[in-house]
């Protein structure tokens, strides 16, 4: 059960609410976000909520079902609207592109992306400064240095931030230059991450699905977050390792639709790593709109031969201006039905 709580409750209403709870031998945690203070309750009686609805300080009270519960779709009708600011926003109906090189690589690299994000009404600049890469002798990214270079720029455009924190020790440094923190698909279930990106920034956080991970699994590493006290939250499908050996991964559109139905949070599609292969990532793009994404991140550089990371499955500019000029077609056409 999720009980929302009402702004002005006291604590010997909120006693007297959580005593109910044990009372009918329910566990329940207290969770405290930007936008409100809940009561989780995990149990099995049934029972009338009728009984504990009419508590004093309870505003509104919810039977979940699922496992995971306050990024269930079934307690709240309304989506998750992630507003950045300078009205740029991420919400149901309609549709962000977050576009840009898979490592940061120094100011010409910034300044080149962001004229060209700027040329085609993009305004979400994605890109790493800690990479996880699978081999310790890759380029390993610019750092806290070159986020803070990315920062200035991307400011002076009027262009947001989206981008990979590895590890808690960088969010303290990171927060003040993100807009949104990406956790990767080899980070989804780092449970000490996720916890303290929920305790300790206010900013949002875009999940994306483990490399093997099921999408209960990226159901739970977001429960994690919103219950440790943050609750702007994206989820992002990257494709999973199959047995498929054509592509890099199998970009999973089920998990798009299923996703859409099962919580109310925002879902952004990554066709780059999708797939992983460049003349691919617009079909799959296309495709994952839809099947209903709310947003495609993806990767472009101005050589995309030269890219110190990914350079094989990056878009070079003319490219990314026909596949954004595509992408918001194909979202014209599914709001058409
Ligand atoms: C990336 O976005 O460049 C990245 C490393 O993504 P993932 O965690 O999905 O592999
Ligand atoms: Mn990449």
């Amino acid at each position: 059960m999720i009980i929302q709580f009402e702004q002005d409750i006291n604590e010997s209403q909120k006693e007297a609410i959580i005593n109910r709870i044990k009372g009918l031998k329910y566990k329940p945690t207290e969770v405290k976000t930007q936008k409100g203070t809940y009561l989780i309750g995990i149990g099995k009686k049934n029972f009338d909520i009728r009984s504990i609805g009419s508590m004093d300080g309870i505003k509104d009270i919810h039977i979940v079902s699922d496992d995971y519960k306050l990024v269930s779709k079934k307690w709240k009708v309304n989506h998750t609207t992630i507003d950045l600011g300078g009205g740029v926003k991420i919400e149901e109906g309609g549709f962000q592109i977050m576009a840009g090189p898979c490592s940061i690589e120094g100011e010409e690299q910034i300044r080149k992306t962001i004229a060209h994000l700027k040329e085609n009404g993009v305004s979400i600049m994605r890109g790493g400064v800690f990479k996880p890469r699978s081999s310790p002798y890759a380029f390993r990214g610019m750092g806290i240095d070159g986020l803070k270079l990315w920062y200035e720029l991307a400011k002076e455009a009027g262009i947001k931030i989206v981008t990979e924190v590895m590890q808690v020790s960088q969010i303290e440094e990171m927060d003040p230059y993100v807009d949104i923190y990406q956790v990767g698909a080899r980070n989804t279930q780092n449970f000490n991450l996720l916890d303290e990106l929920g305790k300790n920034t206010d900013k949002p956080v875009m999940i994306k699905r483990g490399i093997s991970g099921t999408i209960d699994e990226l159901l739970y590493s977001a429960e994690y977050v919103f219950s440790a006290g943050n609750e702007r939250l994206l989820l992002c499908e990257r494709g999973i390792r199959t047995y498929e050996k054509a592509t890099r991964n199998t970009m999973d559109l089920n998990a798009i639709a299923v996703l859409k139905e099962k919580t109310h949070l925002p879902v952004i599609a990554d066709p780059s790593h999708g797939i992983g292969i460049r003349d691919f990532v617009e079909p799959i793009a296309l495709a994952s709109i839809m099947a209903g994404a709310d947003g495609v991140i993806y990767e472009t550089h101005e050589k995309p031969e030269e890219a110190y990371s990914d350079g094989q499955q990056t878009l070079n500019f003319p490219e990314s201006a026909k596949l954004i000029d595509r992408m918001k077609k194909t979202f014209a056409l599914r709001e058409s039905f």
